[in-house]
C-alpha cells in the first residue's frame, strides 16, 4: 500500500474541488440569489452545489412555464427546492403555483375516499397512449368528456379487465377534469369504502351516502374486492345504484371481474345464495352504464 504521509492532503484535494466548484457555479446570477435568500454560509452552500445547481435550473424552468402541462421539470408541478435545516440543506419537492391551482380547484369539486395518491391526482395530460390496447377507452372517455359539456344525464362505463391496466387510473384522470370543470365527483375505493362506511354508522354516515348518491359524477372503483354481505349488497350498493338511476347520473365501475362473474360473486352474501337479488343489481348496472374491457400490461409489476 502506498502511503503518502499527510492524510489530510485528500481532504484538502476535496474541499479545494468544492470550492472551485462553487465559485464557478456563482457566476449563474440565479445561482447566487438562491443561495443569497437561503441565509446559508458559503461554507455550507459549496457541499451541495450540484443540488443546488439543478433547483436552479428547474426554477428557469418555472420561469418560462406558462400552464402545468408545460412542466419540463422531473416531477411534473413541482420543483426541487432547498431549505436550511440545523445547518444543512434539505431537498423536497415543492408543488408550483399551477399544481396549487389545480389542487385548489380540485379539492372543491372531487371528493375521493381511500383512493391512492397517484390516482386522486391522475391528469387525462399524463396518460400514457403508447399502449394500442387502450385505445378504444381513450376514445371513448373523451366522447363523454365531450357529450358532458351538453348533457350530464349520460351512461358512465362498467370497466373489467386485468389487474394493474390502468382503469382506475383512467376513470379517475377523466372526473378530476370534469371536476376542474365544476363538476361534484366522487371516486371511492369500494372495498375499503365500506369499511368506512361502517365504522360512520353513528357520525357522517348520512352525509357520506347522501354524497355519493347524488355527485354528479360517481367512480365505483373495484367492484367485485369485498366481501359480499346481505347489508352491503342491499343496503349499500343496491340503495347507490337505485338513486342514481332515478336521477340519471354518470355512474363508472371498475371492476376485475365482467359481468357474469359479477353476478356470481353478488349472488353469494356468505354461504347464502340469492341469485335474483344479484340479477336486479347486475340490471341497473347495465341502466347505468356501457360495458368494456381492458386487458393491457400489469403497470405495477
Ligand atoms: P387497475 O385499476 O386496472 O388495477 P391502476 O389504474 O390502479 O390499475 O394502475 C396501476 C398503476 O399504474 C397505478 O399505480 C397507476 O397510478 C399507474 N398507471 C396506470 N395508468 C397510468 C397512466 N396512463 N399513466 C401513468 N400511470 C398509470
Ligand atoms: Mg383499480
Amino acid at each position: 500500500m502506498t502511503t503518502y504521509g499527510d492524510e489530510s492532503v485528500d481532504f484538502k484535494y476535496n474541499k479545494q474541488a468544492l470550492v472551485e466548484s462553487f465559485i464557478n457555479a456563482s457566476k449563474d446570477p440565479d445561482f447566487k440569489k438562491l443561495v443569497t435568500r437561503l441565509k446559508v454560509k458559503d461554507e455550507i452552500a459549496m457541499k451541495y452545489t450540484s443540488k443546488l445547481q439543478d433547483s436552479v435550473c428547474e426554477l428557469k424552468n418555472c420561469a418560462k412555464c406558462k400552464c402545468l402541462e408545460e412542466c419540463k421539470n422531473r416531477r411534473k408541478g413541482a420543483v426541487y427546492y432547498p431549505s436550511v435545516q440545523n445547518n444543512m440543506l434539505v431537498f423536497n419537492s415543492m408543488a408550483c403555483k399551477y399544481q396549487k391551482e389545480y389542487d385548489a380547484k380540485l379539492e372543491n369539486t372531487a371528493v375521493s375516499f381511500e383512493e391512492p395518491y397517484q390516482i386522486r391526482t391522475a391528469a387525462i395530460s399524463d396518460i400514457d397512449l403508447t399502449d394500442k390496447k387502450r385505445a378504444p377507452l381513450i376514445k371513448w372517455i373523451k366522447d363523454f368528456y365531450k357529450k358532458y359539456q351538453t348533457d350530464k344525464h349520460i351512461k358512465g362505463l362498467y370497466l373489467h379487465g386485468s389487474f394493474g391496466s390502468g382503469k382506475t387510473y383512467i376513470i379517475a384522470a377523466l372526473l378530476n377534469e370534469l371536476a376542474k370543470n365544476g363538476a361534484k365527483t366522487v371516486m371511492m375505493y369500494y372495498p375499503r369504502m365500506l369499511v368506512d362506511l361502517k365504522e360512520s354508522f353513528s357520525g357522517d354516515f348520512a352525509t357520506k351516502m347522501n354524497l355519493i348518491q347524488n355527485c354528479d359524477v360517481l367512480l365505483i372503483d373495484d367492484l367485485g374486492a369485498e366481501n359480499v354481505t346481505g347489508w352491503n349488497r342491499d343496503e349499500i350498493l343496491g340503495t347507490i345504484l337505485q338513486s342514481r338511476m332515478d336521477n340519471s347520473l354518470p355512474t363508472f365501475i371498475t371492476s376485475n371481474l365482467n359481468k357474469e362473474e359479477l353476478e356470481e360473486h353478488l349472488s353469494y352474501a356468505g354461504s347464502e345464495k340469492n341469485v335474483l337479488k344479484a340479477k336486479r343489481l347486475i340490471e341497473r348496472v347495465n341502466q347505468l352504464t356501457e360495458d368494456m374491457e381492458l386487458i393491457s400490461k400489469n403497470r405495477r409489476v
